[in-house]
This record gives C-alpha cells, sequence and structure tokens, in this order.
C-alpha cells in the first residue's frame, strides 16, 4: 500500500512552533516515502475552538510551502459516521452509558486512608458495566475494554504495551455533553483517508492502544505510528495558546523551518538559516531521516527567540 500520512491540528489558536514541528515531520516523513500527504482539521470539539483558527493555520501551511493533497477533512462535517460507528458499537454490546461523575468515580475508588493523586487520571472502576443504578441520568458512552496486550511499536518512540482494562480502564467515546470522543474520531478518519503512517506529539503516544482497540473492534486497519518529541517551554509545559506560545510568523518562515529541522534532530548547517525558504525545502528533502529524530518525550525551546 502507498504512504500516506497526515497532518490533524485542531483550530484551538494559530499554529505555533510545536504544531510546525509535526507538520513539517509528517510531510517530510510522507514525501521521501513519494506518499499523499492530507491535511485533516480536527474541529470537533465546538467550544474549545477559537474562531478563524481553522483559517489562520490553513494560511499559515501555504506560507510554509506545506502543500497538501485532496481535499481537507473537518471532522465537524463527520458527525454521520461517527453515530454510525457507535451504532455499530451498541448492536455488538462493546459500548455502554454511564452515569458516573468524576466525583462519584473518585469516591468509588476511595480507600480509607489512601488520598488519591489529584494528577492521576482514574481507572474507571466499571460501575455502570452492568446498567445504571438508581434514576441518574446517562452522561457519557463508554467502551468496554479487556485486559488483552495491546503492544505497538513506535518509530521513534520505545515500544508500548498496555493492558486497556487494567492500565486505562472502560474510556469515554462519546461525552455527556454530546461530542464524540477524540479517540473515536480520529480512528475512524484516519481509516476513511487512507492513512497508513501516523507522525504526531509523543502527547498522543499513550492514547495510541485505545485507538488500536477501536481499529479491532471496528475492523480497521491500524496504521503505523511515530510520536515526535513534544516543544515545550522552560516549565516544561508544551507549547499552546494556553502557554503563551507566540504563533510562528510567515515573515520568518524561513528561520521557523531552520529551526523545526534543528529541533527535529537533522543538523541542518548554520548557514543554511540564512538561505530562502525554498533552498531550505530542498536541503531537507534530501537529507531527511527520521530515525536522526531524538528519542524524548520533551524538548525545551525559548518560544521567544528567532534567531537560530
Ligand atoms: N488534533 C490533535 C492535536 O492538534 C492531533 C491528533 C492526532 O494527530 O491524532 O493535538
Amino acid at each position: 500500500m502507498s504512504y500516506c500520512g497526515r497532518f490533524a491540528p485542531s483550530p484551538t489558536g494559530p499554529l505555533h512552533f510545536g504544531s510546525l514541528v509535526t507538520a513539517v515531520a509528517s510531510f517530510l516523513e510522507a514525501r521521501c516515502h513519494g506518499g499523499r500527504w492530507l491535511l485533516r482539521m480536527e474541529d470537533l470539539d465546538q467550544p474549545r475552538e477559537q474562531p478563524g483558527a481553522a483559517e489562520a493555520i490553513i494560511g499559515t501551511l501555504r506560507c510554509f510551502g506545506l502543500y497538501w493533497d485532496g481535499p481537507i477533512l473537518y471532522q465537524s462535517e463527520r458527525h454521520d459516521a461517527y453515530g454510525a460507528a457507535l451504532a455499530q458499537l451498541q448492536r455488538e454490546g462493546v459500548i455502554y452509558r454511564c452515569a458516573c461523575s468524576r466525583t462519584d468515580i473518585a469516591a468509588a475508588l476511595a480507600q480509607p486512608g489512601v488520598a488519591l493523586d489529584s494528577n492521576a487520571v482514574p481507572i474507571y472502576p466499571g460501575t455502570c458495566r452492568n446498567g445504571i443504578s438508581g434514576e441518574r441520568p446517562a452522561r457519557a458512552l463508554r467502551v468496554l475494554t479487556d485486559d488483552t496486550e495491546i503492544v505497538f511499536e513506535d518509530l521513534v518512540q520505545r515500544k508500548l504495551r498496555q493492558r486497556l482494562a487494567s492500565d486505562v480502564g472502560d474510556f469515554v467515546v462519546r461525552r455527556a455533553d454530546g461530542p464524540f470522543a477524540y479517540q473515536l474520531a480520529v480512528v475512524l478518519d484516519d481509516a476513511a483517508q487512507g492513512i497508513t503512517d501516523v507522525v504526531r506529539g509523543y502527547d498522543l503516544w499513550e492514547l495510541t492502544p485505545r485507538q488500536i482497540y477501536l481499529q479491532r473492534l471496528l475492523g480497521l486497519p491500524t496504521p503505523d505510528y511515530a510520536h515526535l518529541p513534544l516543544a515545550v517551554d522552560s516549565g516544561e509545559r508544551k507549547l499552546s495558546k494556553q502557554s503563551g506560545a507566540p504563533a510562528v510568523d510567515c515573515a520568518h518562515a524561513a528561520t521557523e523551518l531552520w529551526r523545526a529541522l534543528d529541533f527535529l534532530g537533522q543538523a541542518p548547517e548554520p548557514g543554511l538559516a540564512r538561505a530562502t525558504l525554498r533552498e531550505i525545502w530542498r536541503w531537507a528533502l534530501l537529507h531527511w531521516d527520521i530515525q536522526r529524530v531524538p528519542r524524548r518525550h520533551t524538548i525545551p525551546v525559548n518560544i521567544n527567540t528567532r534567531t537560530p
């Protein structure tokens, strides 16, 4: 099967350096395989979206010369497909309605004298697996997990093994307030777009076994995965609108591209930083090697500097 990659930004803000790194790596990996590179706008979670962000991201990709193939897929136009997949899972008896709030889950897990780690995501104890008790309204749809070991080899990070029932618990595929969960949408969209290879940020590495599990339940293929180190600020926070990361500047596209290649371990020569955007792309397409990407979870960057 011929290579097909993708870039799937969430339009919650303009493109910052961290998302540029993902776009550049997924683009180069696809082009160096002679493959296609598709764009998907992950506008699933309307309240978190920023008006105009999708257009701003598209404009920035164009000014960097990151041209995608085919039409852009918008998740906001895919609700029928997500609903149909949930109906399939429901018919197969592998999802159930859950009425538990975070407080209910914390109470069910509480043990006398043991404080719950407030940062850890609790493993759902399966309270509603056999039906909702009492008059409580359903808040979410959860998928039934089992303890089969899911193993995947990452092209950049180490191999990951997870047993979903004990490591993660039954997870949400549709939230109480309506939106379909990212896990479900990403699996269906990758399959619908014929994606063979996913290159994305390390923050999604641990979620991948959930996606592989859903692919198996829905009879969909599993792509190959590569999770890139995350660009973080001096406080180890992922660059984002919330952490104050500035938008990448089209006026400095060549310098930003050089910095992205440097971040990705490609060792571009310092002199190349003064070359044109076209010349840097030419160099990158000749020299790109995903094996040189540092096998790290995070790499700190100075978000306020523009000089390489
Ligand atoms: N939309 C996600 C993000 O912007 C990426 C999802 C994915 O690549 O699977 O972080």
